[in-house]
């Protein structure tokens, strides 16, 4: 079974009334929508059409809602329904990142995640969803899809449909008839500073970069906002983490670069101890419900990146941390050679991230097959100018360094410059230099900012490189944080 909508666009006259119904019927908060009625104006005046695109969550038959949820909150039901459950939920918000049709919100009352679904409430009364209920023209027909007798499937065989971003290849369970396509192709219709009959979009701090190809005489005039999630927090964490995974890498070899005593023994431990405690701070501290974040161990969705990564850390604690108790307890040869395991480990925790993004796939840009190799390479970078302080010779610990910001200034460029396969990666790409950096500074280059600065730690005393070094990643990080969140998804 495999519940699904038809919407039919020769039908819908865009009164918003199942809107209503929705947010009535499931008490969805003020600015936030389980379904909308999006505008799009096509023609040049007096020769001009309005359409419209009612658009939801599809119930996806390969939902990555489902997959990168860390506590199972979201599950896909026999009946093809996918649903949330709010009380498990712990207010992460990856869903948001996987979904490609910006079909979640979060409710900030609840500090949980919520959505279409598909009125279960009512269908499992043997009801209708209360939008198909309230539409005064029956342009929307819920059923069964996997049942050939059904209204909807009669229908969809009948009449050539289409489903939103079909490319996704996540099985969308909502089909639309006779709806202009450029509706559903998000990004690809000019969108107004201002709409007529709601409130303006929020001004955002980036401008459109102007060289994105729109199609020519289509507008956007009414759509709703989606917030952008993900900020500072994650661009932090992922600093955090490179540095505690990058001490780690260098610690096995740390000896050869003229490193003695103390730093050489103990300080590469202490410090991916000390980062990688602070990075689990930021993690706990980014979700909206910080104590909940115990059922990632509780209730853990194993296909999760999120919970498998939060056990790759756990293994390099365990790792780190026994091998500066071997060297306490003066078995040097022991913790020499768990630093090696250490070192596997390392590489583990700077690259997790990039099979976590993979399942974000509502951000294109963060698909990026460079992303793995960037990781390692700015963890490498991050570790050397934080142990380089210590070096008193400034050679081994300066090479590593020095190559490591040249590689990842390549790869930065490369994200920002390279083919993008997809219309949202290239979007996402030519935001990464339209980010602004905090409210206050002036700067928008923000891809030029950080890489730059990362550059410039070469060229600055060896003791103070972490200084811009660490600045600078923390800068491209975010810029490459929400510059992925930009393009917009319907
Ligand atoms: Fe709905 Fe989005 Fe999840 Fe698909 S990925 S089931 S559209 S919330």
């Amino acid at each position: 079974m495999q519940y699904g909508f038809l919407i039919d666009h020769t039908r819908c006259i865009g009164c918003h009334a199942c809107t209503v119904a929705c947010k009535s019927e499931n008490d969805v908060p003020v600015g936030d929508f389980r379904t909308w009625v999006k505008y799009t104006e096509k023609g040049k005046f007096p020769d001009i059409r309005r359409h419209f695109a009612v658009l939801r969550c599809n119930h996806c038959s390969n939902a990555p809602c489902v997959t990168i949820c860390p506590v199972n909150a979201l599950e896909k039901r026999a009946d093809g329904i996918v649903d949330i459950d709010r009380d498990a939920c712990i207010g992460c918000r990856a869903c948001m990142q996987a979904c490609p049709y910006d079909a979640i919100y979060l409710n900030e009352d609840h500090g949980a995640v919520e959505k279409c679904h598909f009125c279960a409430h009512r269908v499992e009364k043997g009801l209708e969803p209360a939008c198909a209920v309230v539409c005064p023209e029956n342009a929307i027909i819920a059923g069964d899809l996997h049942d050939p007798q059904s209204t909807i499937s009669q229908l969809i065989r009948a009449n050539d449909t289409l489903v939103r971003r079909p490319e996704q290849r996540t099985g969308p369970n909502v089909h639309y008839l006779g709806v202009l396509p450029e509706a559903l192709e998000p990004g690809v219709a000019s969108k107004e500073e201002m709409f007529l009959w709601s409130d303006r979009p929020q001004r955002k701090p980036e401008r459109w970069p102007v060289s994105l190809p729109v199609v020519e005489n289509t507008r956007t005039v009414l759509d709703t906002e989606h917030k952008v999630q993900w900020g500072w927090g994650v661009a932090a964490y992922l600093v955090t983490k490179g540095i505690a995974a990058g001490v780690a890498m260098l610690a096995p070899v740390v000896g050869l670069f003229e490193v003695q005593g103390f730093a050489a023994n103990y300080l590469p431990e202490i410090l991916a101890l000390v980062f990688i405690a602070i990075t689990g701070f930021l993690l706990v501290e980014d979700l909206y419900k910080p104590f909940a974040f115990i059922r990632l161990f509780s209730r853990p969705n194993w296909r999760s990146w999120l919970v498998k990564g939060a056990w790759v850390i756990n293994i390099f604690v365990a790792v780190i941390s026994a091998s500066l108790l071997l060297r306490v307890l003066g078995a040097e040869a022991a913790a020499d050679a768990l630093r090696w395991a250490g070192a596997v480990a390392g590489i583990a925790v700077a690259g997790y991230t990039a099979f976590l993004f993979a399942q974000c796939e509502g951000r294109d840009l963060w698909q990026s097959k460079l992303l793995l190799p960037h990781l390692i390479v700015q963890a490498l970078l991050a570790g050397a100018v934080c142990l380089m302080p210590f070096d008193p010779v400034h050679n081994g610990l300066l090479i590593v360094a020095v190559v490591a910001a040249v590689v990842h200034a390549a790869l930065a460029l490369a994200e920002r410059f390279k083919h993008h396969a997809t219309a949202n990666a290239r979007q996402g790409a030519a935001f990464l230099s339209v980010i602004r950096i905090g409210p206050f500074l002036p700067f928008r280059e923000s891809l030029l900012v950080g890489v730059g600065l990362t550059v410039l730690s070469i060229f600055v005393l060896p003791e103070l490189a972490w200084v811009p070094a660490l600045t600078g990643l923390l800068v491209y990080e975010y810029a490459f944080i929400r510059a992925g969140q930009l393009p917009p998804l319907s």
